[in-house]
């Protein structure tokens, strides 16, 4: 029988921690903080490492040390982006943050008690706040009250989810783990303009639910949309010609949008398969220099590797799915050949969870990830 749930448990931890740390403080010696420490340049060395390593700091009551951060890529350290996040990861958590600064190689992160409520937050660039929400949303989503969250920068940025994959594959899973959360785009911010709005409620859950996705089900809907920003519309029409020939989709399933209230211009194609137990959502990324047929024809790549392994979880949402399935103990998804950012974040987790996580292969492309016993 299961007497706490998980949070109850940190929060009882943290409290022995916190008298041990009282009664020295009485006998006058300094306390000594435990901090884990996280190796940035680990595995996929990216911003990943970083965001995960909150999230659960925050979540687990843990303080840690994050050295050599982002060490893997051409700009290593913090970029505003990620600042942002542990900005906003330290002001909900009234935590303790060291080294917060622009080009920061190492931080260190105390955290305290999560407090839910109304929050505001700007990236100040076209920086991601699709990845300033996936540092902040775990704590929130197991905290004892709603939230309400704004967040303003890029809502549609090239290497992060862009808006719709949180709204229509990422979030609908986690609901059924518990929380419901709940997003909307209330104007798009292209790189490098940014200036894009989003807005998030949390109604949170004390106990995240346990759920396995191991088939997908039968396709019910199929959608190919072209967003095009302060550019011609003809960008998104051979986008999503290109897709539909390329998946053998009848022209009714392709669309082209032009969003008039971005600040700047973009251009992103969005593909969507929705089956019964899961919706997964493809993106690609319209950039000057690279034609609209190539966007396109990058997007059909991935969607024809997904549809071929017949896997539930695409690669970006297996990343993703991890550490809310560590947060409830367990869980299982099949999903496409494990990546190195997945390998990657299943590491940082298991450094704050005392928890198994494995991969086995299924077939060629396809691997079960097994979370917990
Ligand atoms: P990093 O490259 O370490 O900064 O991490 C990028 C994050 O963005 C990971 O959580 C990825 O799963 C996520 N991501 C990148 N591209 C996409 C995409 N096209 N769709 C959904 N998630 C994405």
């Amino acid at each position: 029988m299961r007497l706490f749930s998980r949070r109850q448990f940190f929060r009882q931890a943290e409290r022995a921690r916190e008298t041990v740390l009282q009664a020295l403080r009485q006998r006058g010696r300094p306390p000594m903080t435990q901090y884990i420490t996280i190796d940035g340049s680990m595995g996929e060395g990216g911003g990943q490492v970083l965001r995960t390593s909150i999230a659960l700091s925050m979540t687990t009551g843990k303080s840690c040390r994050i050295v050599k951060i982002r060490a893997g890529r051409k700009q290593p350290g913090l970029l505003r982006q990620h600042l942002t996040a542990l900005k906003a990861a330290a002001e909900i958590c009234r935590a303790g943050l060291a080294g917060a600064d622009i080009g920061s190689r190492q931080i260190t992160f105390e955290p305290g008690e999560v407090v839910s409520g109304h929050y505001h937050f700007s990236v100040g660039t076209a920086g991601s706040t699709t990845l300033v929400l996936q540092t902040i949303l775990p704590a929130l989503m197991t905290a004892p009250a709603p939230s309400h969250i704004v967040l303003e920068g890029g809502t549609h940025n090239p290497y992060a989810p862009p808006f719709e994959f949180i709204e229509k594959s990422f979030l609908p899973v986690l609901k059924k783990m518990g929380p419901e959360v709940t997003c909307r785009l209330e104007r798009p911010g292209f790189y490098p303009a940014g200036g894009g709005r989003l807005t998030v409620t949390v109604n949170p859950s004390s106990r995240i639910a346990k759920i396995h996705l191991l088939e997908r089900g039968k396709i019910c809907r199929r959608e190919c949309r072209a967003v095009v920003a302060r550019l011609p519309r003809s960008i998104g029409e051979r986008e999503t010609k290109v897709v539909c020939e390329g998946l053998g989709w009848g022209a009714e399933n392709g669309r082209t949008e032009l969003w008039s209230e971005s600040p700047g211009p973009g251009n992103i194609l969005l593909v969507e398969v929705e089956s019964e137990n899961v919706t997964e959502v493809f993106a690609g990324f319209g950039s000057r220099g690279i034609r609209a047929e190539d966007v396109a024809g990058g997007t059909v790549k991935q969607v024809r590797r997904y549809l071929e392994a017949g896997v539930p979880v695409g690669h970006y949402l297996a990343d993703q799915l991890l550490l809310p399935m560590a947060l409830a103990g367990g869980g299982s998804f099949r999903t496409l050949s494990t990546s190195l950012h997945t390998t990657t974040n299943i590491e940082v987790i298991k450094r704050f969870l005392d928890i198994e996580i494995e991969w086995r292969r299924a077939a060629e492309d396809v691997v079960d990830i097994v979370v917990g016993s």
